[in-house]
């Protein structure tokens, strides 16, 4: 389905970048800028303005399986993940300096390890090992073990950006908590909201992070989960907006196109799971029978809303262009990472050459299945037209 974008035959395949918004949605925004008074107003127009906010609150933390009062809205992923990861060592760290994470995080998640670690933390890294089939995979004894009385915060992601790989988060989190309640743990769970089920209670999840534009909303609006009961210092200080977590006038334009967003979405989450598994195995089986050329990255078992291939022979920023002329948008590695090599795939098992050969094709409910004969015939193409590398 072409439902947007530059060219009419535009096909899009970079959903784990960002996602189109959905028509709805921009209705909404359009209706939020009409209405465009400041929650904190006492005046009627104020009044207008809050009741958005705390109806996209209530739609998105139903979502999550929480209460209200346990959402907070941020920027993003990026500063909910901060919060997170900042919080948990500015309230526990001097006691407990210690934090484990996955060795696949988001520069989002990783980055702000490192800074802790560069003011005296320690942080664990758990990385994935090979299982019996020959696919690294990550096990959640291995995070378990790492943890201790000094750990403050346990944090991985529910579904990885680059592979879709799904990590074990629930089990560790279940396993954490039982043997140190203290220890808080935190999930990203931005690649997996409301295309997996994303629960608070099932994760065993003190912190859960959320994005907007990763579920047809818009950029610049994210979500933070704070369990009750978990006492997270604020970053971000001022007029007391988010019941003193996070002051700052609220975006209410963002915060409804992203609570319509996650509204819609969750009245088809298992049909649009359906549908997205359709197109994955085909281009997984399109690949094994006729295209020994491309190999696939992704574990099995990986989300299948994010699959990772590789095109032997050709560099993936090369093979990246000669798609976009052709209309069709897919991304190499991480977008995140903009050209710069990923340690993701090396952590994933892929081999250098064939790193420097990925493409990431990630799907949303709104491709279909002639979009990916598309892909593969144009990167057949490209096998032919392409001098090799
Ligand atoms: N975590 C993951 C796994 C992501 O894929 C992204 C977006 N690339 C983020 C966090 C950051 O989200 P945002 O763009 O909302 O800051």
């Amino acid at each position: 389905m072409i439902i947007f974008g530059k060219g009419q035959n535009m096909i899009y395949f970079d959903n784990a970048a960002t996602t189109a918004p959905i028509e709805q949605v921009k209705k909404v925004v359009a209706e939020a800028m009409e209405d465009f008074g400041n929650p904190s107003s006492l005046h009627g127009l104020g009044l207008t303005a809050q009741q958005k906010v705390s109806y996209a609150r209530k739609i998105i933390s139903g979502a999550l399986g929480v209460t209200d009062q346990e959402l907070f809205f941020t920027s993003g992923a990026t500063e909910s993940n901060n919060t997170a990861i900042f919080g948990a060592a500015n309230s526990l760290g001097k006691r407990k300096p210690k934090i484990v994470v996955s060795s696949v995080e988001h520069p989002s998640v990783a980055e702000p390890c490192s800074v802790l670690e560069e003011r005296g933390f320690e942080v664990v890294r758990v990385h994935p090992r090979e299982n019996e089939h020959g696919e690294r995979v990550f096990f959640a004894e291995d995070f378990v073990r790492e943890v201790d009385d000094r750990t403050c915060l346990v944090t991985m992601m529910l579904c990885n950006n680059e592979t879709g790989a799904v990590l074990p988060v629930a089990e560790v989190f279940r396993r954490v908590k039982k043997l140190h309640p203290d220890t808080l743990t935190h999930c990203d769970a931005v690649q997996a909201f409301m295309k997996l089920p994303v629960k608070a209670k099932k994760l065993n999840a003190d912190m859960i992070s959320v994005s907007g534009h990763k579920v047809h909303a818009l950029k610049g609006i994210g979500g933070l989960y704070v369990r009750k009961g978990v006492h997270l210092p604020s970053l971000v200080f001022g007029g007391g907006q988010e019941r003193g977590f996070r002051s700052g006038t609220e975006s209410v334009p963002l915060i409804a196109a992203f609570g319509a967003a996650v509204e819609i979405l969750s009245t088809n989450l298992d049909e649009r799971y359906k549908h997205v598994s359709e197109l994955s195995s085909y281009l997984r089986s399109q690949i094994a029978e006729a295209h020994p050329n491309i190999l696939f990255n992704s574990p099995d078992g990986a989300s299948p809303y994010v699959n990772s291939i590789a095109v032997k022979g050709l560099r993936s920023e090369v093979l990246l262009h000669y798609l976009e002329k052709r209309e069709i948008y897919v991304s190499s590695g991480s977008a995140c990472s903009k050209g710069k090599k990923s340690s993701v795939l090396g952590e994933f098992g892929v081999p250098d050459e064939l790193a420097d050969s990925t493409l990431r094709i990630s799907f949303s409910y709104m491709n279909q299945v002639n979009e990916v004969d598309t892909l593969l015939a144009a990167l057949d193409d490209a096998g032919r037209e392409l001098v090799s590398k």
